[in-house]
This record gives C-alpha cells, structure tokens and sequence, in this order.
C-alpha cells in the first residue's frame, strides 16, 4: 500500500493555490507573504482579529457569510463578516467595560456555539489572551489551567459552570469574572449574564495598535512529566495561518469550509476559526458531535467544498461504508484533508472510493501553531505519509548525540526525530512560566518536535511515533502524568502507571497500572470506583478507559514508574534497556 501514488491528474474545482510544489518553495519568502494580511490601519501592527473579520467589510465582503452555526436541534444561524465584527466589537466593550486589560487572560468552556466564537475574536480586538478549553474536561483539568494560565475571565454556559467550575471558586482566585451564556440562577461572585454584558455595549470598537509578538493564544499541550505546558502564541502568526488556509487546505475566495474539530484543541482554534475567517470563506461550525448521517448531510446540504477533520472519525465513517457516503450528493465537494494522528493508508484511498477524492494528510502541533507538513491539492499522494513541509518551512530528520547537539540524518527512509528550523511566524514564543522546559525544545536552531519519522527519496515525510510518553486518543493529547495524579488523588492508590494501548479506532486508549494500598482489595467493585473517580475529575475525554491492578509497578531507581516497560509488557513487545530497573511487578 505504502508504494502506491494517487496522481493528481484529474482535480476537481478551481486551479491550486499551490500548483507546483518545487517552484513555490524556491520562489516564497515569508516577507513577501506579508501582502496576504492588511495589518492595522495606520501602522497599527497586526491583529489577528482584524485579519479574520474587520478587514473584510473593507474590501466589500461585509455581507458575506462568515460563519454558518448549526445547532444540536436543528437550528441554522448566519452571521455575516460584519455582524460578526459588530458582534465581537460589542464584547472587546463588554471586556473594557469590566476592566479587563490587554495581556489578561480569557478562558473560554463551551461547546461550539456562536457565542464563542464571538467571544475568541472580541478578546482578540481588546488584546486579551485567550485560553480556549475542551468542554468534555472535568474539574481538574479545567483547574489546573485556569491556575497555570492566571485566568481572569472565564466565557462559559450555565450547565458547565454549575456542574463543572462553581465548587473550584475558592481554588481560583484569580478569576474575577465569569460570563455565562444562557439563563442562570448562580448571581454574585462576579457572574454575568452575556446578553446583559453585551445588549448595552457599543458596535462600535477600534482595535489599538497591537504589536504582532504580543501574546495571542495560551494553548495547552501535554507532556510526558509534570503539569501540561501552556503554548504560548502571538498575533504575529495569523501569517502562518493565512499561507497553510491557502496552500494546505487550498481555500479560495468562494469556498464553504467545515473543521470537524473542537476549538477546544489547537485545531479547532487555528482552523476552526483563524484560518479560514482569515481567507474569508464561509466557515461551518455543528454543534452537534460525530455522527455519520448528520455528516454527510452536513456535506451535502451546506455544500460544502472544502473539509478538514481527523482520522478517528474517518475510520468510523469506513466502518459504516462507503454506501451510506454514495447516497449522498456532494457535488461542491473538493477538497478533503485530515490531521490529528496517523491517516492509515487504507483511509486515503477510501476516500477515493467513497467521497472519489482522497484525503490529504497533514502533521503540526499545539508548538507550531499552524500546519507544517501536507499534502497539497497540486501534489501526488503517497497513502500513509504526511507529505511535504510548507514552503518556507525547513524540515529534517535529526539524532540526538551525546554532547547534547543534533545530527542531520540524510539517508533517505531512517528513522528519526522530526525537526523544523526556527524560526516560522506562528512558532510558540514559550511555555508559560517554564523558560527551562521551553529552552529545551531548541538545538542549533532546530525545534525538536518530539515526533519519530523518515523522509523517503522523494522527500516525504512519514510518520513513526512518537519519541515520548503522551498519548494521543481519539486526536485528543493526553498527559500521563496528568492522568496518574488524579487517580492517586483516591486513597486506595498507592502507585500507578498510565499508557496507551494501541486501538484500531481511536488511535489509543489510556490505560491505567495501579498498585493498591495495604488494606484494598483489586477487585472489580473497586476497579469501578477507581474508573469512576478518574472520569468525575478528569473528564471523559482524559479519563482512563481501562484500569489493570498490580501488586507493584516496574520502577527506576530513583522511583520513577517506567511506564515504557509496563507497555513493552502489555502489548508482548522487547522490554529494551533495562538497566536502571530498581524494582519490578509482581504479575
Ligand atoms: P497536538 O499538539 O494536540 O495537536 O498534537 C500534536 C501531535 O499529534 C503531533 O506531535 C503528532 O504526534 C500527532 N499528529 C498530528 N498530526 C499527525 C499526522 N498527520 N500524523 C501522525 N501524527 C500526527
């Protein structure tokens, strides 16, 4: 399969923007790229929320259709470039209006509803960072990054916040404002109701001079060890975001474009809302969550011509068959990409057979901040390879070496760690308040991505691992270490080891290793509670789905659990090194 090449010889829709790989890369200049934005007026520097919305109602789009809401119950909402700049207008109001200062810090927890994304572009214009978080986290991780974060304003619904942030009021106390969409009885504490912020504030709002390096986006990420790291981006890297709209995802002007994804995850910020605002296409948000039907429908319906989602949902809609795709017409459909975690080959040419297009694989992360690695609409594709690196990005396949630098590996088809040359306009700028964690990222220039991969002769890149601990279920990152503290938050845990097993559908499931306090029996009443636990703090989308008890867990000799053996001897594979083995389990 991996030798196969779908040859782009027949392309449906308008000519690529990116119509010859080689050329491009050798003629592009990010500098020159500079005349896809407008800038503030005035030399007022670069805000990414002037890029996506209020420049538009300049060059005449102002009644154009910005973003299509459809809603859980079947309701459809239009809002155009310019009610969404009068909208997110009356909220940079709303925020000045409470006192909140440019560089504070928005948190935003909901579900994909207008009001969001209203919420993301005015704390934009009023030059607050905003902080977006996956409504499927429970308590804890909503806590921890709200602290990490210094959250000062909080955009949420009334059901989450009484089920999910009210009881971590006293924990929080920096957060002085919380805004809730919806009707609530929960008054005082600095709750607002959103319509009364936003009825009396004004439409009217000029966005001041803003410097592109200031700081834009806090997104969360995890790690193998510690807390999560909190990315921190700048408005400068709406560049980015308006090249990888045009080239990676071959927007043009008249395109109807659909992210699957969450803004909860990078994704859904950078190209569930930036990307695609900024290139001024019409810009599709449901509501609802996967379900095959409502997809297609969804495709057929709105029409939509471009689509961008994740393999995890792709190998759900294979597994119903690409009949129920086939009795759907989706004439406007063009162009279809996917990103998130490996793209299994079978799932590129699937999309031949059921949607006849293939989709487009692409690689980046929550630290490069926009797409790095794809296949273009232009390109051949190789099923199972990411593709090639963007122009004006710089990729290579790299070693560690001893001395703590990095060697180029140059022999086509070895594996080894994927690195980018910095810098790239939308390149985190530093984890929050971890310069040391941030530092080490960064060799010679390079920014190590923490991904294993091999480029073949062609200059491809294919994806291999990951070189650390962190799991990736469903397209969704997942600490380890975020998992193991909440678990050992139960008193009946005395040690515990997270990993991920490898899953046909989602990628990987979380699993749990846990050794049991003197006094605790491992039985399945307790493995309930235990599974209970970790979901009532952590969220379903980070919560274990499987919990393994142990008498002991395998241990370095300075305690860490080796959460490498516990998988190597899970799923049967070389337990490796095992030299710094202090203690083992007892089966
Ligand atoms: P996140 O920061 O949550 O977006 O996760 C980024 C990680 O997801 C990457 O470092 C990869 O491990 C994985 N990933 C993203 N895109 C792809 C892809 N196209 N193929 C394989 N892995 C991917």
């Amino acid at each position: 399969m991996e030798q196969r090449r779908i040859h782009k010889t027949s392309l449906r829709g308008p000519r690529p923007n990116l119509d010859d790989y080689d050329a491009t890369v050798a003629r592009f200049s990010w500098a020159e790229a500079e005349r896809l934005l407008d800038g503030l007026p005035d030399g007022g520097g670069v805000n990414i929320a002037y890029e996506a919305v209020d420049r538009h109602l300049k060059h005449g789009r102002g009644d154009k259709v910005a973003i299509c809401w459809l809603g859980k119950s079947g309701e459809r909402r239009e809002l155009s470039y310019a009610e969404l700049a009068r909208q997110s207008n009356q909220f940079a109001n709303a925020l000045e209006g409470l006192g909140v200062q440019p560089g504070e810090r928005v948190f935003v927890l909901m579900g994909r509803l207008p009001e969001l994304y209203v919420a993301l572009l005015g704390s934009l214009k009023a030059r607050c960072v905003v902080t977006p978080l996956f409504s499927a986290f429970g308590p804890e991780p909503i806590a921890t990054r709200a602290e990490m974060g210094d959250a000062r304003v909080l955009v949420t619904t009334p059901g989450l916040y009484e089920r999910k942030v009210k009881g971590l009021r006293e924990r929080l106390q920096g957060l002085q404002h919380v805004i809730v969409v919806g009707e609530t009885s929960a008054g005082g504490d600095g709750v607002h109701l959103w319509d009364a912020l936003m009825t009396p504030a004004s439409p009217d709002y000029t966005i001041a001079p803003t410097d592109r390096e200031s700081m834009s986006l806090l997104h969360f990420t995890s790690g193998t060890t510690g807390r999560p790291k909190g990315a921190v981006h700048v408005h400068g890297a709406v560049l980015a975001h308006a090249v990888t709209g045009r080239y990676a995802l071959d927007l043009h002007e008249n395109d109807v474009f659909w992210c699957t994804a969450d803004p909860g995850w990078v994704t859904g910020t950078s190209y569930g809302i930036i990307a695609p605002l900024v290139c001024g296409v019409t810009n599709v948000v449901v509501e609802a969550e996967f379900d095959a039907q409502t997809w297609y429908d969804v495709l057929q319906r709105e029409r939509v011509s471009v689509w961008y989602t994740a393999p995890t949902a792709i190998r759900m809609m294979m597994k119903l068959g690409a009949e129920a795709v086939k009795a759907h017409d989706m004439p406007a459909l063009r162009f279809m990409a996917s990103v998130g975690e490996p793209l299994n080959p079978e799932a590129v040419v699937w999309g031949l057979e059921a949607f006849g297009l293939p989709f487009h694989d692409n690689w980046w992360q929550t630290e490069t901040g926009g797409i790095m690695v794809s296949n273009y609409a232009s390109m051949d594709i190789k099923p199972g390879s990411m593709g090639k690196p963007l122009p004006g990005i710089v990729a290579a396949i790299v070693r560690r070496n001893e001395g703590g630098g990095i060697e180029p590996v140059t022999n086509p088809d070895v594996d080894g760690e994927l690195a980018l040359q910095t810098p790239w306009p939308s390149m985190m700028r530093g984890y929050l308040h971890e310069d040391e964690r941030y530092r080490k990222c960064f060799v010679d220039g390079w920014y190590l991505t923490g991904d294993l991969a091999h480029r073949d002769a062609d200059g491809y890149y294919w994806f291999v691992g990951r070189a650390d601990d962190v799991i990736k279920s469903a397209g969704h990152l997942i600490g380890p270490f975020e998992v193991e503290s909440a678990l050992m938050e139960h008193p009946a845990v005395a040690e515990v080891g997270v990993i991920g097993i490898p899953d046909p559908m989602v990628g990987e499931v979380v699993k749990a290793f846990v050794a049991l306090k003197p006094g605790f029996e491992p039985d399945e009443a307790l493995r309930r509670e235990l599974l209970g636990h970790a979901r009532k703090r952590l969220g379903a989308a980070v919560a274990p789905k499987e919990i393994d008890f142990r008498s002991n867990l395998p241990k370095t000799r300075s305690g860490k659990i080796m959460r490498r053996l516990l998988k190597a001897r899970e799923l049967g594979l070389p337990e490796g090194d095992l030299s710094t083995l202090e203690s083992d389990e007892k089966k």
